[in-house]
């Protein structure tokens, strides 16, 4: 397996944690030293970048800049937005391959940039399990994170709205905060928790716990 299939960070689905209780997660070994050619930080004022990749509403990436650039004390910028996804598609499957938009979104490389997020509006998988929320990888510093489950199914259309945008913001900030070499927290209080269902998103909510927050600061 290559440096860069190594050092993918991704939430996988299907593992049930018991409320208010530390989960037995799943063992996950640190990221691997990233390859010496892109081991240079970015420079300081390189922005986190938000890539719509096929239908998505550039008023919601617009909605959860402000907190990642609060959270990461970056500038963000949102990318003109790239083409449905269909090469990505897999029909038997009726959902869309993570890692080839993943890789289209890495070729976007054409400036610096702390962070890219791909937001794509398609239910993501990868061969190993039913579906992902997202998935990063740190060599290139780049992640892809799918809505689609994301979408609450009741409450007024405002409160879902709302809903829908606090739980971006978490897994974004989540993706970002892997790109950054923090590893899956096992506080469900702490944005780092690794999210099975919407419910582990909700609870963990948007904030780093103690230990990732000093993880993080030591790392800018
Ligand atoms: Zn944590």
């Amino acid at each position: 397996m290559s440096d860069i299939n190594r050092s993918r960070r991704r939430q996988f689905p299907g593992t049930e944690a018991p409320a208010d209780e530390l989960p037995d997660l799943p063992l996950e070994p640190l990221p691997p030293e990233i390859p010496a050619h892109l081991e240079a930080k970015p420079a300081a004022d390189a922005p986190i970048v938000l890539v719509p990749v096929g239908s998505v509403e550039e008023a919601v990436l617009e909605r959860i800049r402000p907190t990642l650039e609060e959270t990461f004390r970056r500038a963000s910028t949102v990318h003109k937005p790239l083409p449905v996804p269909k090469y990505a598609f897999n029909p038997t499957r009726g959902q869309y391959h993570s890692a080839a938009i993943l890789k289209r979104i890495e070729t976007l490389r054409a400036t610096e940039w702390d962070a890219a997020i791909g937001v794509v509006d398609v239910d993501l998988f990868v061969p190993e399990v039913p579906f992902i929320f997202g998935e990063a990888d740190r060599s290139t510093r780049s992640a892809i994170i799918s809505v689609t489950r994301l979408r609450p199914e009741s409450g007024t259309p405002e409160s879902k709205k709302e809903l829908l945008l606090k739980r971006l913001v978490a897994e974004a900030i989540h993706q970002v905060g892997l790109i950054r070499g923090l590893a899956q927290c096992p506080n469900n209080r702490c944005v780092m928790f690794y999210s099975a269902t919407v419910q582990d998103t909700d609870k963990k909510g948007a904030s780093f716990c103690a230990n990732c927050r000093k993880r993080l600061i030591s790392d800018v």
